[in-house]
């Protein structure tokens, strides 16, 4: 397997449950390494420029409400995998559908509300890795 590079937020209601240590602790201890690591508050712009995939979407206004109403910690893993991975860790979308053990199973109770993003793709991890990070900010 590939060593990777993905891009994880911990969302707004995941840092004002007070969530961060516990995901962050579950990454490392999945063997996932931290590269870059920050905490920002996104504005309703910045949070519909990351979802323009999703600007046609009828969630679309509701979910950059969401993800601008408060701080966010933003990380660069990696591993053998990072992406898959991370996207194991996290769960389905839909808490309701998500396996046991996993994030959004554990924590999340709402389908927007769910805690944590994670890249879903190579050039998708690459595009949000620079969306987030510039190169001084790198390891
Ligand atoms: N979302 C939502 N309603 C839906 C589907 C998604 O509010 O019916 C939100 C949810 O916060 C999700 C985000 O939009 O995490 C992005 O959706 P995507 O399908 O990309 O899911 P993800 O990659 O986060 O699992």
């Amino acid at each position: 397997m590939v060593v990777e590079q993905t891009l994880s937020l911990i969302k707004p209601d995941g840092v004002a449950r007070g969530l961060v240590g516990e995901v962050i602790g579950r990454f490392e201890r999945a063997g996932l390494k931290l590269k870059a690591m920050k905490m920002l508050h996104l504005t309703k712009q910045q949070a519909q420029k990351f979802y323009e995939v999703h600007q046609e979407k009828k969630f679309f206004d509701s979910l950059t409400d969401f993800m601008s109403s408060g701080p966010i910690v933003a990380m660069i893993l990696e591993g053998q995998g990072a992406i898959l991975k991370n996207r194991e860790l996290m769960g389905d979308t839909d808490y309701q559908k998500a396996a046991p053990g996993t994030i959004r199973a554990d924590f999340a109770r709402d389908i927007e509300a769910n805690i944590v993003h994670g890249s879903d793709a190579p050039d998708t991890a690459e595009k949000e890795i620079n969306f987030f990070f510039n190169e001084l900010e790198r390891i």
